[in-house]
């Protein structure tokens, strides 16, 4: 075996689990050890400053700068106790994933000497050189300035050698140039709008908070074939390889026995997330092979965001550690399940009253009613927006393909919510929802199972499980603030808007509660057409929900229009959560990061192709036609027909798939440079969606067709059985 593949299977398939660090304690113990929390707060500040910066940081009061300095104080002590020596800004910029630029805590002090400095100017504020992160236009260069705040509400923590501080990221006027920025404002404004009709039911003083459980889907690859694949390396997908004879067909992977050394790296993954305060709780196979999923206990959105970042940023350094990449891409292989990262939303109350669980009494179940009502008009109001936050180029592969949720959004809500809207419709009276079912198996010594009130329906891309709606379409690669800024925004806008209807009845003469009941009533009959029980990948749905006026568009730069339609430039300004210039910047970032990921794509292709594809399948065409030359020289007429027909066609084929992958190459090539010529960036996005990634999968087609003639021992990249069965 000389081959570079075949050094590159063999290396990984010798690899052996690499124990983990076995953690000795119970994780109750060293949970949260890296982070600034209450517990380390307590030895390192004053009550005093304790107890402004709780007030901050849980109530979202405005930390005075004499506060702010103690704190900076106390936090460098803790963390040089924790042994780091630099000390960053934490921002999310609009390119996904987190950036950060380390500063030393040493400043020069005296003559050749340093001191550990960190003021709290520091601590709140820096200016990191940002001009050439995305910002749609936003930042002309004369000021490209783009500053980090800090955000108390997430606490700071220590990874390696340095303090991190989550921050917003905006430009030199105020505008938002990261996720978190408009997140943290639609917090506010849902908290608000909720508050406001909480009252009606006599709670008051009792913060609302938008809560999120994201479930995060990835893939693992061995490190060593993932080094063999130019385009897992630059485009996080595959770009070519054939269909193996077994993928998922046997669904033997979803929930199996985890492989000892995928193990070995969720324990690893486990430890370091605890001691980042990562609550993970769930971990499991998933439907591919080589696909997992690992989910924490729901957390406040802008805490869990910031946790599933920090968590996907601590996969891949702990995947190294075990000779593993983790691909995070939507689709990494073709004819394969792609990730997602399915988002459980909800909102709630600091008190623990969780707005969209059923309660027990009728007051209860009527302001869960509401808020699902209220929810569902949302939804259907703003049902293309929340998709085109959603859609990139990557998570376009699942998005409508047959798995994960369609391109269309619905909402399910199981058939006992269902059941009690349906009724409301004809009722001015409160309608009774029913109790979890109990249920016996007949078995005696097996315990009667509750059954949950709603079914499943692995379908729908908006679904109500119980207490949570679970948004599924968002992808694995996302920064789902997106997706949460969005539900925060729009539910806050439908209850200001149901508010004022709830009030106009008041003052006709109604009660507060029937006008509630009665306005749950007719926000549920006007946005009924969002709801869906059915199977969403069929054919049919596609029709109906086309009658119903719900968004059914496939193409992502045309999704995109959505980013900036006059219905969203109101959402957004209304409720305060951005302006139409940061709308207008983030809908050009968009375009421009569509088109960036195809062209990238295009470009590795036409590369993979002509310089190892084809050198390869030349020389093996070479083999074959030495070899039928040399038969002629054996047999003639007749019997050279019959020993030598086979591998005739085969030379041929193979000259024909080569000729087809060179035309469409060229082919492709001119379409990208006519794309990259188009004037502005949403022209340029849907050339390429037009008329690009259709040879994407056209090239692929003659490649994956030669894969499977050329011999096998000559192919340079390692193939689909390798990448998933390989573990
Ligand atoms: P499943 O695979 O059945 O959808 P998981 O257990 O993998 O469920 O993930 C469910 C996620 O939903 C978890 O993160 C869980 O903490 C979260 N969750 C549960 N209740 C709520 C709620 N009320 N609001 C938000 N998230 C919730
Ligand atoms: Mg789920």
């Amino acid at each position: 075996m000389t081959n570079s593949r075949f050094r590159a299977v063999e290396q990984a398939s010798l690899r052996e689990a690499v124990v983990a660090e076995a953690p000795a304690e119970a994780t109750s113990e060293y949970f949260g050890c890296n982070v600034f929390n209450r517990s380390a707060m307590r030895k390192y500040l004053a009550e005093d400053t304790r107890r402004k910066i709780y007030e901050s940081s849980e109530q979202g009061k405005t930390l005075d700068r004499e506060t702010a300095e103690q704190v900076a104080a106390g936090m460098k002590r803790w963390a040089m106790d924790m042994g780091a020596t630099h000390y960053t800004h934490w921002f999310q910029p609009l390119t996904g994933g987190t950036a950060e630029k380390h500063d030393s805590f040493a400043e020069p002090y005296g003559k050749g000497q340093a001191i550990e400095k960190f003021t709290g100017k520091l601590l709140c504020q820096q200016e990191p050189d940002a001009s050439s992160f995305p910002n749609g236009g936003l930042r002309a260069t004369f000021e490209a300035r783009g500053y980090t705040a800090w955000d108390p509400s997430s606490p700071a923590f220590v990874i390696g050698d340095t303090l991190c501080i989550p921050t917003v990221f905006v430009s030199f006027s105020g505008e938002a140039l990261d996720y978190k920025a408009p997140l943290l404002k639609s917090e506010i404004a849902v908290a608000k709008a909720t508050e406001d009709l909480l009252r009606y039911f006599g709670i008051k003083n009792d913060r609302v908070i938008s809560y999120l459980g994201w479930e995060q889907e990835y893939f693992l690859v061995d490190s060593a074939l993932y080094a063999q694949r130019p385009d897992l390396i630059m485009a996080e997908r595959t770009l070519l390889g054939h269909n193996f004879a077994r993928n998922q067909q046997l669904e033997d992977h979803y929930f199996g026995s985890i492989p000892a050394r995928v193990l070995e790296f969720m324990r690893d993954l486990e430890f370091e997330s605890y001691k980042l305060g990562i609550p993970l709780k769930a971990r499991h196979n998933e439907v591919a092979p080589n696909q997992f999923e690992c989910a924490p206990v729901y957390e406040r959105a802008n805490l869990a965001i910031d946790h599933n970042l920090l968590l996907m940023a601590l996969m891949k350094k702990v995947a190294e550690r075990h000779g593993f990449k983790v691909l995070f891409h939507e689709k990494p292989y073709a004819g394969v399940n792609g990730s997602g990262k399915h988002c459980n939303w909800s909102v709630g109350t600091e008190s623990g009253i969780g707005l969209m669980s059923p309660g027990k009494t009728d007051k209860e179940n009527l302001m869960f009613l509401m808020m699902v009502a209220n929810t569902l008009k949302a939804v259907y109001d703003h049902n293309g927006l929340l998709k085109a936050l959603v859609m990139s180029a990557s998570n376009a592969h699942r998005l409508g393909a047959n798995e994960a949720p369609p391109a269309i959004i619905s909402s399910f809500l199981g058939s006992q919510v269902h059941e009690a809207f349906e009724q409301l419709l004809n009722s001015s009276d409160m309608v009774k929802l029913k109790d979890k079912r109990g249920y016996s198996l007949g078995i005696p010594q097996v315990p009667e199972l509750l059954i949950d009130n709603t079914d499943r329906n692995r379908t729908s891309p908006f679904a109500f499980t119980g207490n949570r709606f679970e948004y599924r379409a968002v992808g694995s690669s996302a920064n789902c603030s997106n997706a949460v800024t969005m539900l925060n925004t729009a539910l806050a806008q439908q209850l200001t808007e149901f508010k004022k209807a709830v009030d106009a009845r008041i003052a006709k003469g109604c009660t507060a509660v029937q006008a509630i009941l009665d306005e749950t009533r007719e926000t549920y009959r006007s946005c009924r057409d969002i709801c869906f029980d059915g199977n969403g990948y069929s054919d049919e749905w596609k029709k109906e929900a086309k009658r119903r006026g719900l968004d059914c568009e496939t193409s992502t730069p045309v999704v995109y229009d959505h980013l900036f339609s006059p219905e969203t430039i109101k959402l957004y300004g209304d409720m305060g959560v951005m302006s139409e210039t940061e709308l207008k910047a983030r809908q050009e970032t968009a375009w421009e990061m569509y088109s960036k990921k195809i062209d990238i794509e295009a470009n590795i292709l036409s590369d993979l192709t002509m310089n190892h594809v084809l050198p390869v399948a030349t020389r093996y065409q070479s083999i074959l036609l030495d070899n039928v030359a040399k038969m002629k020289e054996i047999f003639n007429g007749k019997d050279f027909d019959s020993v030598a027909s086979g591998e005739i066609e085969n030379i041929k084929e193979i000259a024909l798939h080569m000729s087809d992958a060179r035309r469409l190459v060229a082919e492709m090539e001119e379409a990208c440079a006519k794309a990259l010529a188009a004037p502005d960036e949403r022209k340029k996005a849907v050339i390429f969606h037009d008329k690009v990634t259709k040879y994407l999968d056209e090239i692929r087609v003659h490649v994956d067709a030669l894969e499977m003639i050329v011999d096998d021992e000559m192919w340079p990249l390692p193939k689909y059985r390798e990448l998933l069965f390989i573990r």
